[in-house]
């Protein structure tokens, strides 16, 4: 709505203030005209700072940093932070918290290679995307004498350390972004803090060492994308009563939800017995680290045995057998590798792959597949192979590093975990994801609550004045039982007839009256998660939900012969847990009940956070500047949407919704003191700063009087801030 005016400058000196500029703020305030300045945002989105030169309530006349004027309709500007401001090293500092105001100070310091900044209790990390010098020994040994308070990872750490120590309570770290952002160098650098100051027994270099193992399993060449940004993990560092890592644990969780597209990569690879590992160089360092975490020689072979497996089953492919599209594997070296290598008769193995056993009532019926169905027969046993094949290594490296059951209460849990995602299309993955984030949140809000409760009552302020957010509703939402989205989603997984369209329509015909839920055109629905609203496409969230791997393929595994000894141990168990039924396999009587996808997701979330309970949190979120991958470029628009979504915002805005600016008595008297127009009676800092609120007519809402500190509600501040400043 703005109206670009036909006198092209009023007036602009070559002083004036950029986006970047730098200038002391003594030197610009000179200006008799000292105004406020307000952010206001280009057609193509980008916010630019300008300068208010006149306003008359409903109009305002801007300079841009660029020259142009313009006027513009008063409710279109954002307002700017005073100058003193720039650059805080906690988003909670800012009087006006706002995107822009957000996106500047963020920018502000990244600019300068500092890519750190607290977001209340939060710490923001943005990829440098280059070697910036704020690593290794010195400045381990600077923050752990405090001899720096810049915010920082290794000052996460510390903070950790210290609380374990002092508390005796359990503490993690939750580390969470997209894909690239920075989340796994971030532990890393956690690790090296935590190694640092708790190492000397030697096991801190086994733990540094799980890191390139976990990573080359991690990206091996079959699951590269989803395995890489689907696996969770969790690292828990354990501490003897001196404060030296005496041992450590490490979870992985998958989301299992990889399409059968993605094994294309396996038929296009054209791999040979040790294919996915080319790299010479990188196959010797993962070779050294399974000899560090004690996985024998023997057992090294069968590994790569394993993974030689997965990929020739890409090979394997089948011929019509009849007028009815069935189809069989073909007897070729892809099958009779297979099979040798997990151990198994090859003719089990074709039939395996050819057909179903079903039982439909009393009778056991052999079902012959389609070229279809026997590629995702294929493709769900490499799947589970691979799955079993990456549990295994990490009970290996969990047995290498082991400390016992023991929870002493000295523990420090680093959780790398794929952060909340919003795209154009959302599917079932992104619901999955999604619900995670949604449970971590509850977690942190929690957290905060009681953060901010405490430091209330001890200032001895009103705490029945603050309220804060609870994201409870969104949850029920998902877990609520019959009526909830995880529960509709299983019972319509089992219904033979129950396509993606019957689930989206029974969704609205349940969940319309609830507000977290909103319905959509077609197949879709949304969601108002606490990061805001996602719409989702039901397309394939059936068939995603259901595990598709048949029962005699896991019938198959477990009788196979390979040499890791308990490898396919696991599906059995999985098998014993049974709320859920498949709709292959509910004909077939209670012993091939399988839980559905979504299930076992929320199972493993719900022990995820059990763990977490039970530790004092402290959160990580990392930002991705660009796409490119490049140390220059910060686009706005890819930052403000990430800041979103890891609900940086969201945080600040919580932290502030009770009284969130704090300031002592005496900086507030000797700040505000000398714009009092009558003299005090009493010189005290308390009777100085109760006339300046006074003066001001800050509302008693406004405001709370504690023992020590001054506590204000959100933009207070900036008002006697403007003031000041018109009046210096
Ligand atoms: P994620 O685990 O979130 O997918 P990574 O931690 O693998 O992302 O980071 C991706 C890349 O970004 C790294 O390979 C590295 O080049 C760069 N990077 C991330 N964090 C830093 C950092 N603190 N300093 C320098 N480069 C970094
Ligand atoms: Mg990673």
């Amino acid at each position: 709505d703005s109206v670009p005016l036909a006198f092209p400058s009023i007036s602009m000196s070559s002083g004036e203030r950029r986006w970047s500029d730098t200038t002391p703020y003594a030197s610009k305030k000179s200006s008799l005209f000292q105004k406020l300045q307000s952010w206001f945002q280009l057609p193509n989105g980008h916010w630019e700072l300008g300068k208010i030169i006149t306003s008359s309530g409903t109009e305002s006349v801007i300079s841009l940093p660029d020259g142009q004027v313009l006027k513009v309709k008063e409710e279109s500007l954002v307002q700017a932070n005073p100058d003193i401001l720039d650059g805080v090293d906690d988003l909670m500092q800012l009087s006006y918290l706002n995107e822009p105001s957000v996106l500047y100070n963020l920018h502000y310091r990244y600019c300068q290679n500092m890519i750190y900044t607290k977001a209340g209790p939060v710490l923001v990390a943005i990829n440098p995307f280059k070697t910036v010098p704020l690593y290794g020994n010195d400045y381990i040994e600077a923050y752990k004498r405090k001899a720096i308070e810049s915010p920082h990872v290794y000052a996460i750490a510390d903070t950790a350390i210290r609380e374990m120590i002092r508390d005796e309570v359990n503490q993690s770290i939750i580390i969470s972004g997209e894909s690239g952002a920075g989340k796994t160098e971030t532990a890393k650098i956690a690790m090296q803090y935590l190694a640092a100051l708790g190492g000397g027994s030697g096991i801190e270099y086994e733990i540094l060492k799980t890191n390139p193992i976990l990573e080359a399993f991690g990206n091996a060449k079959t699951l590269r994308n989803n395995n890489s940004s689907r696996f969770g993990k969790l690292i828990e560092i354990h501490f003897s009563e001196t404060g030296k890592i005496s041992g450590a644990n490490i979870q992985t969780w998958k989301l299992n939800l990889r399409n059968a597209e993605d094994y294309k990569y396996l038929r296009q690879s054209n791999c040979y017995s040790i294919a996915g590992v080319n790299d010479a160089e990188e196959f010797r360092i993962v070779m050294e680290a399974l000899d560090v975490v004690h996985i024998s020689k023997g057992d090294q072979e069968s590994v790569f045995a394993m993974l030689a497996a997965v990929l020739w089953l890409g090979n394997i492919s089948f011929a019509v057998i009849d007028n009815d599209n069935h189809v069989q594997a073909v007897e070729d070296e892809g099958l009779f590798n297979v099979a040798k290598l997990i151990g198994c008769d090859i003719e089990d193995l074709q039939l395996t792959l050819s057909t179903r056993k079903m039982k439909v009532r009393n009778d056991k019926i052999v079902q012959k597949l389609t070229l279809t169905q026997a590629m995702d027969a294929r493709d769900a046993l490499a799947k589970s192979i691979y799955s079993c094949l990456f549990d295994w290594l990490v009970e290996q490296i969990n047995r290498s590093l082991a400390v016992g059951k023991r929870r002493t209460g000295r523990s420090i849990s680093i959780l790398d975990i794929y952060g909340f995602e919003s795209f154009n299309r959302n599917s079932f993955e992104q619901f999955c994801i999604n619900y995670a984030n949604e449970r971590l949140q509850q977690h942190f809000n929690r957290h905060l609550f009681k953060l901010e409760q405490e430091e209330y009552i001890q200032d001895g302020i009103d705490w029945a004045k603050v309220e804060f957010e609870d994201n409870q509703d969104c949850l029920n939402l998902f877990e609520k039982k019959p009526l909830g989205l995880l529960s509709l989603l299983d019972e319509e997984s089992t219904f033979p007839n129950g396509t993606d369209l019957t689930f989206a329509n029974k969704l609205k015909q349940h969940l319309s009256s609830n507000s977290c839920f909103k319905e959509e055109r077609d197949q879709a629905f949304t969601v108002c998660h606490y990061a805001g609203e996602v719409s989702y496409d039901t397309k394939g969230f059936l068939e995603k939900n259901r595990d598709l791997l048949h029962l005699d393929s896991i019938q198959l595994l477990s009788s196979c012969t390979c040499h890791l000894p308990q490898i396919f141990a696991s599906l059995m168990l999985t098998q014993s847990e049974k709320p859920i039924v498949g709709p292959l396999h509910k004909s077939g009587g209670a012993d091939s009940q399988k839980l559905s996808v979504g299930t076992k997701f929320k199972g493993q979330l719900f022990q995820l956070m059990q763990r977490l309970e039970s530790t004092t949190p402290h959160f990580i979120r990392c930002i991705k500047p660009n796409n490119l991958q490049s140390p220059e470029s910060y686009e706005q628009g890819l930052v403000l949407q990430q800041l979103r979504c890891c609900g940086v915002l969201e945080v600040v805005r919580i932290s502030r919704s009770g009284f969130p600016t704090r300031m002592s008595h005496q900086k507030f008297a000797r700040r505000y003191g000398f714009l009092l127009l009558e003299s005090v009676a009493s010189q005290d800092p308390l009777s100085v700063s109760v006339a300046i609120l006074h003066q001001f007519n800050i509302l008693p809402e406004m405001y709370q009087v504690g023992y020590t500190k001054l506590f204000f509600r959100t933009g207070q501040i900036g008002v006697l801030e403007d003031t000041r400043n018109r009046t210096l």
